[in-house]
């Protein structure tokens, strides 16, 4: 760019240097003087040739030089002045101060014309000033004449082209900042805004606007207008009224107007015209998106004849093709924003999404004190859908369920997908009786919502609490929530709950319109007030129906089953307490101590009941129940960490034990706790082949003694420490009160197989 100039600026100077140099050549020889060509004279020619020459082989980059214009026009002015010094005629210090003052002016002006036409003043004053030497001299005369206006040409063309490269420079440095700030704006309203602003400041214009076209053409909407400094937005159009933008859309190509008012595209529109736009220039620019003409901008320039530059055109057209692709990209990040708070199944907001909205909500409520309530929703028994009619099923399910929270909210509440199939709804400003309403007609519009492929209608459970009534911080708002919503599942589901709320157990009434909710049969009721100790344990809780279902088959084997399971619940939960875990490692293991003998309803009555000692196959069919448990457990979802407790409840910590012989700290730490649990229970319980329960003092001597050897001595000791300090509730557990008399510990009874005795007290 700046060698072209350069080259463009030698071949101008250099051509015109020729022709000045050629001509005063031919005019002096032509017209020598009177008292003929003196030598000062002829000197100063070949000075000027000779300029001439090194002229045209001076580099090319040296006109590019700083400096170079300013040396260009005082070598100029000097070889004239010159001129003026070996050929005075009378005034001619006067003329050429004159033209030094001209080529000043002209610089100043920085225009060919101003320049060329004060020269060729001064040097028509010149000629009229010595008309009497024009007859005598006319060759110097001429070369003064001609001189003066090659000169004046000279300076009238570098300083227009000075002038131009600094409009030029300045634009493009106006036109690097803008495409900087809207290549770095995500947001299209700022994109907008931004062009506007910047192209009502940069040319001065009266009114400029970004005008997003319909996708049919007919209206459009200013998304941002400056109308003579001041922003204005959002005005719909009708495009009817404005052909230069649909011609702008329709040829993808800028379109100027230059007196809107005698234009002839504006014919049809002139009457609608406002008086001040009838003079005006208007200049319309497509905003291409994508290929596809989105909008134009709008410039409007209403100071009288003043027209739209070629730079300026050219500016708005770059601005324009930045901002097509500035809005592109806001577009596409606006729509990965949006997708990164949705989620892709229900279209809800996302758990991320709620969170935000969450601490947002809780903010307002301690700045304006105003309530607000959460609701956790779940869908009843979805795994029953997945299972018997295939997970699209279930997807669905779920996008039905979303759809109707969704329709059935205010426009300020958010619902978001929890996980899995739970659901979280935020109601601003609603107090907690508002807030159960809401819950109970959700409630009763899925429930009313018919799914036609399956069988039984979809019903969720809600819980219900409120801030800042029951909880001032997000975790704990959802844990009340979450307490409610269990509440609603353990009391039958299909319900919606309040936390804190009066009633059984604290917790709603089923409502009295609805037919009792599938799986609220006895075993659930029973197993439920069995474990109402730890009822408040919501992963606990949502396995229930598993443990129901088990407890309730062991039931058949064992009457004492549900009993059996309320007492290791209890022993489990001491011994848990004062156990440093994580809450889910807390629950797992206190599943594993429920489910930990379920492997046993493998084994028949015979085997199980035998009072006598077992044979080897008898004992090999007992020694294989935590396998068999483990695997009944294994396909249970969400029970999967239980597994290897279950399996490996009957190892050895000096790998004497079954089914893998681990030893130490391989056997798995919830594993330990449950072999612990399960041999305490063994002997503070009767059993079918055992004829009394041996007391809690020999099982805690029996714990003692195998400390080290069956049990891992740290957790063994913790145990006896936890028996000890609960000594009244575990009495309460002992089966045969008399077995804890003082006295002796009797000597362990062990049943076993006759040739080989087991490796452990027998359970
Ligand atoms: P309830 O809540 O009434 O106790 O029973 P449930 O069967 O709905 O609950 P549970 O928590 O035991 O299991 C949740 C099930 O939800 C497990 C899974 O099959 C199903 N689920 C979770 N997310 C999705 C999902 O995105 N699509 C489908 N199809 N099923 C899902
Ligand atoms: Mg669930
Ligand atoms: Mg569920």
């Amino acid at each position: 760019m700046v060698a072209l100039k350069a080259w463009s600026k030698k071949r101008t100077l250099v051509a015109l240097r020729v022709c000045a140099t050629a001509a005063t050549g031919v005019l002096l020889w032509l017209y020598a003087p009177t008292d003929g060509l003196s030598a000062p004279l002829v000197a100063v020619w070949v000075l000027y040739l000779a300029t001439t020459i090194g002229y045209a082989f001076l580099p090319r980059h040296f006109y590019a030089r700083r400096g170079f214009d300013l040396a260009f026009v005082l070598i100029e002015l000097s070889l004239l002045g010159t001129l003026f010094l070996v050929y005075p005629l009378p005034g001619s210090w006067i003329f050429y101060a004159f033209f030094l003052l001209a080529v000043l002016l002209a610089a100043l002006a920085r225009r060919l014309v101003w320049s060329v036409s004060l020269g060729a003043a001064v040097a028509a004053a010149h000629v009229l000033a010595n008309a009497g030497t024009l007859t005598e001299d006319p060759g110097v005369l001429i070369l003064q004449v001609s001189l003066l206006l090659t000169t004046s040409g000279i300076v009238g063309f570098l300083t227009e082209g000075l002038d131009r490269e600094e409009q030029t420079s300045a634009l493009l440095d106006n036109a690097l900042e803008v495409s900087t700030l809207l290549a770095g704006t995500l947001e299209a309203g700022t994109v907008y805004d931004r062009l506007t602003e910047f192209v009502a400041r940069v040319l001065r214009a009266d009114r400029v606007s970004v005008i997003l076209a319909d996708v049919d053409r007919r209206s459009a909407r200013v998304v941002s207008a400056v109308d003579r400094g001041t922003p204005r937005h959002d005005v719909t159009i009708d495009l009817a009224d404005y052909p230069e933008i649909q011609t702008a859309l329709d040829d993808r190509e800028p379109v100027v107007i230059s007196r809107p008012g005698t234009n002839p595209r504006m014919s049809g529109v002139r009457r609608a015209l406002p008086a001040r736009a009838l003079s005006s220039s208007i200049l319309v620019v497509p905003i291409i998106e994508e290929d596809a003409p989105r909008g134009v901008l709008f410039v409007r320039l209403e100071e009288t004849r003043r027209d739209f530059s070629e730079q300026e055109i050219k500016l708005c057209r770059i601005l324009a093709a930045v901002a097509g692709q500035a809005l592109q990209r806001a577009e596409e990040y606006a729509e990965v924003a949006e997708a990164a708070r949705r989620d892709p199944l229900t279209g809800l907001f996302n758990v991320r999404a709620f969170h935000r909205a969450l601490g947002e909500e809780i903010e307002r409520t301690e700045r304006t004190g105003s309530a607000f309530s959460l609701l956790m929703i779940d869908i009843d028994y979805l795994k029953r859908v997945n299972d018997r009619f295939g997970h699209l099923a279930g997807d669905r399910v779920l996008q039905q369920v979303a759809r109707v929270l969704a329709d059935q909210v205010r426009g300020i509440d958010t619902v978001a997908r929890y996980g899995g199939e739970e659901f979280a709804v935020l109601l601003p400003e609603t107090a907690n009786e508002r807030a159960l309403v809401v819950a109970e007609r959700l409630r009763s519009r899925v429930a009313a919502s018919g799914h036609e492929e399956l069988l039984d209608p979809v019903t969720i459970s809600i819980g219900v609490a409120t801030c800042p009534d029951d909880a001032v911080t997000p975790s704990d708002l959802l844990h009340k929530a979450d307490v409610a919503l269990y509440a609603s599942k353990f009391n039958g589901r299909n319900r919606s709950t309040r936390f804190g709320s009066p009633g059984d157990e604290g917790w709603a009434a089923p409502p009295v319109d609805e037919a009792p909710a599938m799986g609220d049969d006895s075993a659930v009721r029973s197993v439920r007030e069995a474990l109402s100790g730890v009822a408040e344990n919501r992963n606990l809780m949502r396995h229930l129906d598993v443990i129901a279902a088990l407890a309730n088959v062991m039931r058949a084997r064992d009457p004492g089953a549900i009993e059996a399971l309320r007492d290791v619940s209890t022993i489990t939960e001491l011994f848990l307490a004062h156990l440093p875990l994580p809450e889910r490692g807390r629950w797992t293991i206190h599943i594993a101590c429920l489910l930990r003998d379920v492997g046993k309803l493998s084994i028949s009555d015979e085997v199980l009941n035998k009072k006598d000692y077992l044979t080897r196959e008898e004992y090999e069919i007992v020694r294989r129940h935590p396998l068999v448990g483990a695997r009944i457990v294994e396909p249970l979802k969400g029970l999967d960490e239980a597994v290897p407790l279950i399996r490996h409840h009957h190892e050895r910590w000096d790998g004497k034990g079954y089914p893998d012989g681990l030893a130490g700290n391989a056997i798995p730490y919830g594993a330990r706790i449950v072999s612990l649990v399960d041999a305490f229970y063994a002997m503070i319980r009767g059993r079918p082949y055992a004829d009394r329960a041996r007391g809690l003092r020999y099982a805690c001597e029996e714990i003692r003694r195998n400390s080290g050897t069956q049990f891992d001595p740290d957790l063994a000791q913790r145990f006896l420490d936890v028996v000890d300090a609960n000594r009244d509730i575990i009495a309460t557990l002992v089966d045969d009160a008399d077995a804890d008399q003082e006295g002796p510990v009797e000597a362990p009874e062990p049943r076993a197989l006759r040739s080989a005795p087991p490796v452990e007290p027998v359970r």
